[in-house]
């Protein structure tokens, strides 16, 4: 299956006919072709969102927002090859690919429509004058996001970005077109205008880097990697382009001496191993409290040994591939880092598979892995990793507990259990953090601040932060006779 551009309602290759190889990570097989784009085609992009942005922006926003039901009704009728296509491209596995990403890209989609439909005038009465916002669309906005959960996240962008009277240009990871265009291919069967929303392939280098530089884009927002993400902010930031930037995370799951321990357990294996690791909430680092600390381990070894570690269309899979060989070699050189800070591997580090559809030689597999014994400061227990291994660290306060968890550059996510929510309500608001779960994981209200701090990002997403993001306010004050 090829992917091909969408630029002003066409499926098009690129401009000069250059192609990259599209590999499914499972099997190490060629899925199909890429087009190979470059600024030329973003440029061609950016004219045909420029040629529907009046006629987009003229519509209500109700009116955007039955669009946005209609993208939605249009991939919950695709759903299942939605979520086959996510599988092929990702390496994940096939259930996971229905229940997180097709579900979630669909919400994404009907969560802003009706999210719409609840927004009231913002006026503010003065005594002798009266103020009133319009959110104006800021034009053409350049949208880029990751591999890991490519639609969910591309969604998340696009559904804000077409309510508020945006015309996109979208690069998706180059690892990762195929449901973008499952999106365009919808978008096309309800007649979504044409030049509304374009996606442009590629690598980040030649398609996001023209994005990031095109002068007719006013925004960008972006996800992915810390070290991308400073790349985006020092290209756009000089000229004053709108940015809003979600990075990595090294998150931490504090287990407190109350907490309810098989809870607990299952919790941190699901923020541990989720989607092989890959998901920038993951908590990659478990803090646990010394007096409950070997017990605690047991039963995670006991845990995380019955995860089957497969092929992704096989129904008992946990864990599938990783995105590629070249980021399994690397998630293994944070293991061999590991040991030489010191770490003793408890469980995983291998290539070992327990599924029972056997995967092949060619997939990028690693068994779930956990490291024990590094220090807390240790480049292993502070870096984002991206894979299926979490380090394991004691604590013997909750003040120490705080210390270990701020000890990193990040400030996404984390998690606390405790069955004292006071306690873990408490400690919450000591963790540089943008979010922290209390006895749960990766429990989302789509109203709520999504994004982190420190070198997490810039910005929120989600809700009305995400409306205010993709729109520039006019205040209009009117005063009174
Ligand atoms: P990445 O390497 O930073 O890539 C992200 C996107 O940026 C891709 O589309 C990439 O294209 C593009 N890109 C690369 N170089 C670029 C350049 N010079 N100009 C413009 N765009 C460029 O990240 P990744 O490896 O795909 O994703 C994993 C990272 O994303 C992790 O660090 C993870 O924590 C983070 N993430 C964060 C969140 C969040 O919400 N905070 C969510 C998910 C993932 P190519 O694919 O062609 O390189």
């Amino acid at each position: 299956m090829n992917a091909l551009n969408f630029i002003g309602g066409v499926f098009v290759e690129a401009h000069d006919g250059e192609t990259l190889t599209n590999i499914n990570p499972a099997t190490g097989e060629e899925i199909g072709r890429i087009a190979r784009s470059n600024k030329e085609d973003v440029e061609a992009a950016v004219q045909a969102s420029r040629l529907a942005q009046n006629e987009w922006s003229a519509l209500t926003l109700l009116e955007r927002a039955d669009w946005l039901d209609r993208l939605a009704d249009g991939l919950e009728q695709r759903k299942e090859e939605l979520a086959q296509r996510e599988s092929k491209d990702t390496g994940k596995p096939l259930a996971l690919a229905r229940r997180v990403d097709a579900q979630r890209s669909i919400d994404n989609f009907r969560f802003f429509a009706n999210f719409a439909r609840e927004q009231e005038p913002e006026v503010f009465e003065m005594a002798d004058a009266t103020n009133v916002v319009h959110r104006k669309p800021i034009g053409t906005v350049g949208l880029i996001t990751p591999w890991n959960l490519p639609l969910y996240l591309l969604s998340w962008k696009v559904a804000p970005a077409l309510l508020m009277g945006n015309t996109i240009v979208a690069k998706p990871s180059e690892m990762t077109p195929l449901t973008a265009n499952l999106l365009c291919e919808v978008a096309s069967d309800i007649g979504l205008p044409s030049g509304v929303l374009n996606v442009v392939h590629g690598y980040g280098p030649e398609v996001g880097q023209a994005i990031l530089e095109h002068p007719s884009i006013r925004a960008i927002s972006f996800t992915g990697g810390t070290a991308t993400g400073r790349h985006v902010a020092a290209t756009a930031a000089p000229k004053f382009k709108k940015l809003s930037l979600e990075l990595g995370g090294k998150n931490a799951t504090i287990i407190l001496d109350d907490a309810n321990l098989d809870a607990a357990v299952e919790g941190a294996v699901r923020a541990g191993f989720t989607n092989g690791g890959q998901v920038c909430l993951c908590g990659s680092r478990i803090l646990v409290h010394q007096s409950i600390a070997d017990q605690f381990t047991t039963k995670l070894v006991e845990s995380v040994n019955s995860m089957m570690c497969g092929a992704p269309e096989d129904a008992s899979t946990h864990i599938g591939a990783l995105i590629s060989m070249e980021h399994l070699q690397k998630v293994e050189s944070y293991i061999e880092l590991g040991l030489e800070e010191g770490g003793t591997v408890l469980t995983g580090g291998t290539r070992a598979m327990t599924g029972q559809v056997g995967p092949t030689q060619d997939g990028a597999y690693l068994r779930p892995t956990i490291i024990d014994g590094l220090d807390p400061s240790a480049r292993t227990s502070t870096e984002e990793i991206f894979g299926p291994v979490v380090t394991l660290h004691r604590f013997d306060s909750d003040e120490q507990a705080i210390q270990i968890a701020n000890a990193t550059e990040y400030g996404l996510a984390g998690s606390i259990w405790s069955t004292d929510t006071e306690r873990a309500h408490a400690l919450a608001q000591k963790i540089e953090t943008g979010i922290v779960w209390v006895n749960t994981w990766l429990h989302r209200d789509l109203r709520t601040p999504f994004g982190g701090v420190k070198n997490s990002g810039v910005g929120r997403e989600g809700g009305a932060w995400s409306l205010g993001f993709f729109s520039e306010p006019l205040n209009v004050c009117i005063k009174h006779d």
